[in-house]
């Protein structure tokens, strides 16, 4: 088993099966995540402990193939053990590095502007493959990772288990202690999922991947949207926030002629009221499909609406652009 995917509450629950004191797991934890210890005779157990470990763990970490970097981010192309690829991507901001992993191999909710939807869901990654891209990109770059988006390839909340488990891992105090706060999940609108994630004993931020104000083009970008239409994912939202206190970001691409007009923008600050929602508008990355990013000035005063409506509203960083690192793009080019 890799210990990678191991929660500290499994950890604590192995000992106890081994009769072993439940308190070696924060020891094991510090060690494996702040320390980078990867070997079990490191950590002072006795004998016995050390050939327990030994024979029911391996400490494993997807394989880097590619690597492409700028001053700003880094990507990394990951290779698992049944060969499948992923890819990971290393943001650095000016209050610390973000990453962002993915969560499945393809995807399956077919938005209509998004690369990734183009290769089908082959499958799920397990806790232990998302953790280990964070792993691999803070051992590559030898970097302390300070925020997650789990916004990479895959529907999140379509892995619901591996995801949640993947928050509790890498928040865990005496671990990596990334903080709630800055580990972000974003999903199309999987709406009960939005429910269950609120309901989780710690959770962690929330985004939404909205893209259009209204219904008719929502479900015209985003399939998804027939089955969770915007209303229902705007509740779910709003119960997220009351029962959790975390802010929801609502995403929204920026499409030329389709969805950045005065009058989408009016829309969408009706939407949002006075929920504490805020907007997150996201530069179109172009692929090879009919969509094209807005012109600057259009992000401008579609963003200058909204504020003027009393909604907080910011412009997303173009960070990976040059290094074909937008979504699925590296994965594709490489399977070409
Ligand atoms: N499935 C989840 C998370 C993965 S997609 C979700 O839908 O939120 C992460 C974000 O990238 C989403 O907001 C998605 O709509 C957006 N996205 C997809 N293709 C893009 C592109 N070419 N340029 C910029 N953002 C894109």
């Amino acid at each position: 088993m890799n210990i990678f995917g191991y929660t500290l509450q499994n950890l604590r629950e192995y000992f106890v099966k081994i009769n072993e004191n439940p308190a070696k797991a924060a020891i094991l934890y510090d060690g494996i995540y702040r320390r980078g210890l990867r070997d079990f005779r490191a950590y002072g157990f006795a004998e016995r402990v050390v050939e327990h470990l030994e024979s029911d763990f391996t400490f494993e970490i997807p394989k880097v193939i590619e690597r492409r970097e700028n001053e700003s981010a880094a990507k990394l192309l990951l290779k698992l053990s049944d060969g499948e690829l992923v890819e990971t991507v290393l943001m650095r901001q000016r209050f610390g590095n973000c990453i962002c992993v993915s969560t499945q191999i393809g995807c399956n909710m077919g938005c209509k502007f998004c690369q990734s939807g183009l290769m089908k869901r082959v499958r799920n990654l397990s806790p232990e493959e998302i953790v280990g891209q964070v792993l691999a990109i803070s051992e590559t770059f030898s970097c302390k990772i300070n925020g997650i988006s789990v916004m990479g390839i895959g529907e999140p909340f379509d892995n619901f288990d591996a995801v949640s488990n993947f928050c509790e891992i890498v928040s865990e105090d005496c671990g990596m202690a990334v903080g709630r706060r800055h580990i972000t999940v974003s999903t199309c609108g999987i709406a009960p999922r939005i429910y269950d994630y609120a309901d989780l004993s710690r959770s962690c931020s929330l985004a939404i991947s909205l893209h259009a104000p209204n219904d008719a083009l929502r479900s015209r970008l985003m399939p998804i949207n027939r089955r969770y239409p915007i209303a229902e994912v705007m509740e779910a939202a709003r119960y997220f926030s009351r029962k959790t206190h975390h802010r929801v970001a609502l995403e929204y691409l920026m499409l030329k002629g389709i969805n950045d007009s005065s009058e989408h923008a009016r829309e969408l600050a009706g939407l949002i009221g006075d929920d504490d929602f805020y907007v997150n508008l996201i530069p179109y990355n172009s692929t090879d499909n009919e969509f094209c990013k807005s012109e600057p000035d259009e992000i401008s005063n579609f963003c200058g609406i909204l504020k003027n409506n009393g909604v907080i509203a910011t412009k997303r960083h173009e960070f990976g652009a040059n290094l074909n690192a937008a979504c699925g793009q590296l994965r594709a080019d490489y399977l070409k």
